[in-house]
């Protein structure tokens, strides 16, 4: 009997090896697989004769090869160009980057072409898919029909996927429905099966989207249905220690600050004390930008707890970030002789030792780290408080087995940071079970960063740009990204740029370092302290500064390929510069394969400077048929929902949710995890994770 939890290696057609491949897509169930909608859609019912082709459309051919050759372009590019020739005409189709193509090609040969024409030396087609014609009806059929497009990863096409995707959904024919007909009815949405079968299969492409609407509706109802779950769970348990007693250290600390509290740091902050003094657990979100002075508050917020005699840990997603926090903590603590400590996968054997029973007495009221602090061995003495940043990198499941992680019988408070500028409305519905202070100011003192285009045009501009930086004084990042499917070319093409500005002459005394997700920890922190120290002054990345480097010296930050990063991540990047005093640039650099909605987007990044604002754009931006990225926001969970378009499904789960809940209130527990057992197929893992 089919289950959607079976793993995906269970699947037919599906072996270990691939099932590690699907892995990176986040598809480890039978539920997962059929989650994964597609990005888009072909329309292949309809085969165009080449003289008929238009610019702008999306087409498919049936022609010849005639020629294949593959062209060596700048920078090492190569490029595969193809004539094709049908009955009517002759039309060129383009591979760009894809010098493989060459050898899948054979002239002489019939393929199906599909793929966007666009008007360039009269009409070409760009990287379209091609497929030999078969006799077999097999082919046939999948072009004489709306094909889905896969978001993909290293060794996995579009072609196998889909051959998956239609053997689970013979599987999947059957399946009860967890949402109510009625409520499905009530928004003309289909049941889940045929959900399924039409976002992966549909008869016209437009036939798709109230088979997404009906899978979103079913990730928000997860959603929300955890959150009051977890809420229901949380209600009237134990109770934490109220930190009113603290106040007085709190005080000292405010007063020993080097600068003023921003207004809305000095209201999220009283908002903070307010649920630290009362013995109902806190559970807040601070939202804020990078540098908007989240940790500043949280340290203020540890000082409360540590004068009422209490401990508190801040769980940090790095060992990078966890770092920067200490430092902050070194530099600001001094006035309260509240004891912190570090901890983190570096720490020594010897050292962890040391720390753990400091923590286990009480010695140390503060410790600061990563996955570390999640370590069996930990023990805390009294634990008052958590500080988890970067929320979406820890499951609810990690803060709960934190707070569990004390010979205490209270619950311990909760605050949680995170910079992903998220649209408000968004926040409050997904983040439900947390109150939220946001954090709108940007410290006195920070200057703000302006953000220009420069047009990729060989190394000479980029050269001028960075080395007037240097001779100002400044200290600039030059950020590659490298995305999975060409990992190697990503991290060939950033060791070049590294080597080529080495040899620039006007940065010759500039020192230039290359840090990447590669190196080894040694090199990679002799690296960055050379950088921090202005032994070097240019630092070349992957996107690994994202995560948080704090060097307040950088004044400039180039990033190539902007158009592969989301917003939130260029915001977070751009937030890597202006820290300190120093205005601060951020260069974009503009290839020529740039898209128009991509410019679009990338224009409105550089016009808007608040994340919050900038969320918000976004999220009226994304136009129809994007489907969201879920790594842009840091939900994973999401797969069908677009917040762009769902908000009103958002509320929809939100009122089904409560629906069900509703009755008596004792019982709303038991009966939240009774009905997430029965209907969702992997309930362990959403009871434990919320
Ligand atoms: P976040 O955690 O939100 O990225 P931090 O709390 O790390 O921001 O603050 C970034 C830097 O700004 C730190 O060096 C901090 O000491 C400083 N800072 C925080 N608040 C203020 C303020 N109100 N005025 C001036 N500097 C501040
Ligand atoms: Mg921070």
């Amino acid at each position: 009997m089919l289950s959607l939890r079976d793993p995906i290696r269970y699947v037919s057609g599906v072996g270990p090896e691939m099932a590690r491949r699907l892995a990176k897509l986040e598809v480890h169930t039978l539920r997962d697989l059929l989650f994964h909608v597609p990005r888009g859609y072909r329309d292949r019912r309809l085969i165009t004769p080449i003289a008929f082709l238009r610019p702008h459309i999306e087409a498919s051919v049936l022609g010849r090869v005639a020629t294949v050759r593959l062209e060596r372009r700048l920078r090492g590019r190569r490029d595969v160009s193809a004539i094709i020739q049908d009955g009517t005409g002759a039309m060129r189709a383009v591979w760009f980057n894809q010098p493989f193509v060459e050898r899948a090609l054979h002239a002489g040969e019939r393929y199906f072409f599909s793929g966007p024409v666009e008007p360039y030396r009269g009409l070409e087609m760009h990287n379209p898919e091609f497929e030999a014609e078969e006799e077999e009806e097999d082919a046939r059929s999948e072009f004489a029909r709306v094909i889905p497009v896969y978001g993909l990863t290293q060794g996995v096409t579009q072609r196998w996927l889909r051959a998956r995707v239609e053997d689970a959904l013979r599987a999947a024919r059957d399946l009860p429905d967890p949402i109510p007909a009625s409520w499905r009815a009530e928004r003309s949405l289909p049941a889940l099966s045929e959900a399924f079968a039409q976002v992966h299969f549909p008869p016209a492409p437009e036939d798709a989207e109230p088979a997404r609407r009906r899978l979103a509706l079913e990730e928000l109802l997860r959603i929300q249905v955890s959150l009051l779950y977890a809420r229901a769970r949380h209600r009237g348990r134990r109770a934490a220690h109220p930190l009113g007693t603290g106040a007085s250290l709190a005080s000292r600390f405010h007063a020993s600050l080097p600068f003023r509290l921003t207004r809305s740091q000095e209201q999220a902050l009283e908002a903070i004390e307010r649920d630290l003094d009362r013995e109902v657990p806190m559970r807040r979100l601070l939202l804020g930008d990078v540098g908007s002075g989240k940790t500043v508050l949280a340290l203020a917020a540890a000082v409360r707890a540590a004068g009422a005699g209490t401990q508190t840990a801040i769980l940090a997603p790095t060992s990078i970030l966890a770092e920067q926090h200490a430092e902050t903590a070194s530099r600001l603590l001094s006035g309260t002789e509240v004891r912190y400590a570090l901890l983190t996968a570096a720490t020594s054997a010897r050292e962890r030792k040391k720390i753990l029973a400091e923590i286990a007495s009480g010695a140390v009221a503060l410790v600061i780290g990563t996955h570390a602090l999640l370590e069996r061995d930990l023990r805390f003495d009294a634990l008052g408080l958590v500080v988890v940043d970067e929320q979406h990198r820890f499951g609810v499941r990690q803060r709960i087995s934190l707070a569990s992680k004390t010979s205490d019988v209270r619950d311990a408070h909760l605050l949680v940071l995170t910079a992903t500028p998220i649209p408000r409305s968004l926040a409050m519905t997904l983040y439900g079970d947390l109150d939220l202070s946001l954090l709108t100011e940007r410290p006195a003192g920070r200057a703000p960063v302006k953000t220009a285009f420069l047009r990729e045009s060989g190394i000479d501009s980029l050269a001028r740009i960075l080395g007037e930086e240097v001779e100002q004084g400044g200290s600039a990042f030059v950020v590659y990204p490298v995305v999975e499917e060409s990992e190697t070319a990503d991290l060939k093409s950033a060791t070049a740029m590294f080597e080529t500005l080495k040899r620039v002459r006007r940065l010759h005394d500039a020192g230039v370092v290359l840090v990447h997700g590669r190196l080894k920890a040694p090199e990679r922190r002799l690296a960055i302290e050379r950088f921090r120290s202005g032994d070097a002054r240019i630092l070349v990345a992957t996107t690994v500064v994202e995560v948080g480097l704090d060097i307040p010296d950088a004044t400039l930050i180039v990033i190539e390929h902007p158009e592969r990063f989301g917003l939130a991540q260029l915001h977070q990047l751009r937030g890597r510069v202006g820290r300190a005093e120093r205005p601060g640039r951020c260069v974009l650099l503009l290839g020529k394969g740039v898209g128009q909605v991509a410019r679009q987007r990338l224009s409105i990044f550089a016009r808007v400077e608040n994340g919050q604002e900038l969320a918000e754009e976004d999220l009226k931006l994304r136009g129809p048929g994007e489907l969201l990225g879920t790594s842009q926001h840091g939900f994973p969970e999401f797969r069908a929902v677009d917040p762009a378009r769902d908000l009103d499904l958002i509320e929809a789960a939100r009122g089904l949710a409560q629906e069900l809940l509703s009755g008596e209130e004792a019982r709303g527990e038991a009966k939240l995890k009774s009905w997430i057992e029965a209907h969702f197929a992997d309930a362990e893992r959403y009871l434990e994770s919320g």
